[in-house]
């Protein structure tokens, strides 16, 4: 994996994935490091070089957006993996979150307000995106009549994550629980959308991951809402626009994922990342952040 992760006093490295190094506590709390890197990854490939300043920005996207959805923005509190009070290492400053290690579960929530990205595929061949059918005469980056949630298999690292069905999501985590992601993933998507609508921001699509507490609590876990996990655009253009790539004019990892279906086969190891693109991407990122919170 490039970019290795940095070892850090008092806790031990024990997984990383593509984007995010976890660590355990040497005192054996019950506890877990998340530190976000700069690595990027497009297609499930980790790409060279990484973005300068990614992993800081992502960290303060995930947690300005925890801090709406624990009832900033008016709505409930959604439970989170969040521990109050609890301070990364200095060399993890800004890019670190002390976590609750919970019991993932293999889902990942996706919900799409709009159509685009392996929705706009599917639908383009069956009418349907995770088995739900849609209107006829949909094009890409289209609203859909509304939102709908539409999970992956998160699969094991180094295989591809797949879109399921919801009847395959209970099938995995049972009748209830599927009911309930599928209920709170719908919720923050539409809470979501609203505060990023009022910054001139569409928030087209996003991915949640949840764990079980130790009580069994449904818990939101992993990044929220970043550029990494979320595709967000701007709403004048989207209105104004009139080719797809005018209307989704993009705040997120789009950038890379664009080059890189134009650069590749998808055979052997993907190109390096010319500088334009990560100059480019880092400026998007940065962007998001202040259109957000300023
Ligand atoms: P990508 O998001 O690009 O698909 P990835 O899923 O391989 O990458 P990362 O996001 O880099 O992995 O690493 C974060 C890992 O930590 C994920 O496997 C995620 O499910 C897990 N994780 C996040 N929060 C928690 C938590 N509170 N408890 C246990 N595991 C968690
Ligand atoms: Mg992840």
């Amino acid at each position: 994996m490039t970019d290795a992760a940095t070892p850090l006093a008092g806790w031990t490295h024990t997984y990383s994935g593509k984007v995010r190094d976890l660590y355990r506590p040497e005192d054996g709390a019950d506890r877990m490091l998340v530190v976000a890197s700069d690595r990027v990854s497009a297609f499930d490939h980790v790409l060279e070089p990484a973005i300068p300043g990614k992993g800081a920005l992502l960290t303060a996207l995930s947690l300005w957006w925890f801090a709406q959805l624990s009832g900033a923005d008016g709505g409930r509190a959604i439970p989170n993996h969040l521990i109050d009070g609890a301070v990364p290492p200095a060399e993890a400053e800004g890019r670190g979150m002390v976590v609750q290690s919970l019991d993932m579960l293999p889902v990942e929530c996706v919900v799409r307000g709009y159509l685009t990205g392996s929705g706009w595929a599917e639908y383009q061949q069956d009418g349907t995106v995770c088995g739900i059918p849609l209107p006829e005469g949909l094009g890409n980056g289209d609203r859909l009549p509304e939102p709908i949630f539409t999970p992956a298999y998160k699969a094991p690292l180094g295989e591809h994550d797949e879109n399921i069905s919801f009847e395959r999501t209970v099938e995995l985590v049972g009748a209830e629980r599927a009911a309930e992601l599928r209920d709170t993933s719908l919720e923050i998507y539409r809470r979501a959308a609203a505060i990023a609508e009022a910054k001139g921001l569409i928030l087209a699509d996003t991915k949640f991951e949840f764990g079980l507490d130790a009580d069994g609590v449904l818990t939101l876990a992993d990044e929220v809402l970043t550029s990494d996990s979320s595709r967000y655009w701007d709403a004048t253009a989207w209105r104004s626009g009139t080719t797809p790539a005018e209307r989704m004019a993009s705040f997120d990892k789009q950038i890379v994922r664009d080059w890189l279906a134009a650069s590749w086969d998808k055979t052997g190891s993907p190109p390096e990342l010319p500088s334009d693109i990560v100059e480019r991407t880092a400026a998007k990122y940065r962007e998001l952040l202040t259109l957000l919170t300023a």
